[in-house]
């Protein structure tokens, strides 16, 4: 077996089933006063700063959360109440966010809930900012859509796409957004423990792309910003997020944070695995490769083999890609990702991803260069 999906989903890091164990021996719920309250409160905090450290924040603005789709929901619904409460505490019309500005390219978690946003508060515009045809969010209209009109702005634009590998200028539009009076989501799911991250006044982090558990992330919002919370009830997470903590969830989520961020990631395998894509077929297409990428993605068409015939000929040989836009069905759709970077449906619809993380080894390579070898002489047989 060869799992080349890492940007899907991570295997379990050894350290963080210890802690996850560690959690499920102990029990005991974190609110409780009592000794099994006290030791479960403890693992939350340890893990909450292990969380912070990755994130580049401190353990007070990390509200851990059920995994980053909710960490990008409770973002951007929670920054444009906040702004609402911030304006009627100060009686200033300024302080509410009136502009949502989204990059074409984000996870539907946030495209999906920045239109319900909009769709929700009358008096929100919605923007995509485009990307230019190398993966990379176009500046220049960022700048246009901030300077032009008036309000106040939330631009949102994750660290790195999931589907190219893609790293965007974060600390450029950060810079932006703050000569503008605006605020700034950064997803960072992709991103964490690859990169550095930036310090954005919304950050979205979570467990099961670093080696966690799947159930947990974080958003981590910093002190002072607009902020209220969708999840209201027994007032867990300091009142930003109510709910008795995935004590394992969590607790692996803090072990998986500290091992990512002390790794290495290096382009090694990613460069080994596109010298023999091209040597095996020199049409191949890599997607953003003009671009600063992700060290761990690679995002290829073998056109015209469509993605659902190749992943399946790859399944067949225990060699484990995706085609990069999954959606929950498990059918191949359209990548939004490919087509805002103004790629063929042809050449998208036959888009893979190889992605790799901290147990690939140079045998998943060889074996998924093998699987495509076999899968494109047969196609070129069949012509
Ligand atoms: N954001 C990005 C960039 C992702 O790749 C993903 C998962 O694929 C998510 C958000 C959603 O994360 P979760 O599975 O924790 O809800």
């Amino acid at each position: 077996m060869a799992y080349l999906d890492y940007n899907a989903t991570s295997p379990l890091r050894a350290e963080a089933k210890v802690a996850a164990e560690r959690a499920f021996a102990l029990g005991g719920n974190a609110s409780s006063v009592h000794a099994s309250g006290r030791a479960a409160r403890a693992l939350i905090e340890e893990a909450r700063q292990n969380v912070a450290a990755l994130g580049g924040a401190r353990a007070e603005e990390v509200i851990f959360t059920s995994g980053a789709t909710e960490s990008n929901a409770l973002a951007l619904w929670g920054a444009v109440m906040g702004s609402l409460e911030a304006r009627d505490a100060a009686k200033d019309a300024t302080a509410r966010i009136t502009r949502l500005f989204v990059s074409a390219i984000e996870h539907p978690a946030v495209l999906e809930n920045a239109k319900a946003v909009a769709e929700r508060f009358a008096g929100l515009r919605l923007e995509f900012i485009p990307v230019r045809t190398n993966g990379v969010v176009d500046l220049d209209a960022l700048k246009d859509l901030l300077r032009e009109g008036k309000g106040r702005a939330l631009v949102a634009l994750m660290a790195a796409n999931n589907e190219t590998g893609v790293v965007q200028p974060v600390d450029e539009v950060l810079t932006l957004v703050r000569a503008e009076g605006a605020l700034l989501l950064v997803d960072a799911v992709q991103a964490a423990g690859k990169i550095a991250l930036p310090a954005a006044d919304y950050l979205t982090l979570s467990a099961h792309k670093l080696g966690g558990l799947q159930g947990a992330g974080a958003l981590i919002v910093r002190t002072g910003i607009p902020y209220a919370p969708l999840i209201t009830g027994g007032g867990q997470e300091r009142g930003a997020r109510a709910g008795t903590e995935n004590l394992a969830g969590i607790a692996a989520f803090g072990a998986a944070a500290t091992a990512a961020a002390q790794e290495n990631v290096t382009p090694v395998l990613r460069d080994r695995f596109e010298a023999g894509l091209r040597k095996i077929a020199q049409e191949v297409t890599i997607f953003g490769v003009e671009s600063l990428r992700l060290p761990n993605t690679s995002n290829f068409s073998l056109a015209p083999i469509p993605a659902e015939t190749a992943l399946m000929a790859l399944d067949l040989d225990g060699v484990m890609l995706s085609s990069g836009a999954a959606c929950s069905s498990g059918k191949v759709k359209r990548s939004h990702v490919l087509a805002a970077m103004g790629i063929s449906e042809d050449v998208g619809a036959c888009a893979l991803r190889a992605s790799f993380g901290w147990n690939s080894t140079e045998a998943d390579v060889d074996a998924a260069l093998s699987s495509i070898s076999k899968l494109v002489a047969r196609r070129r047989a069949a012509a």
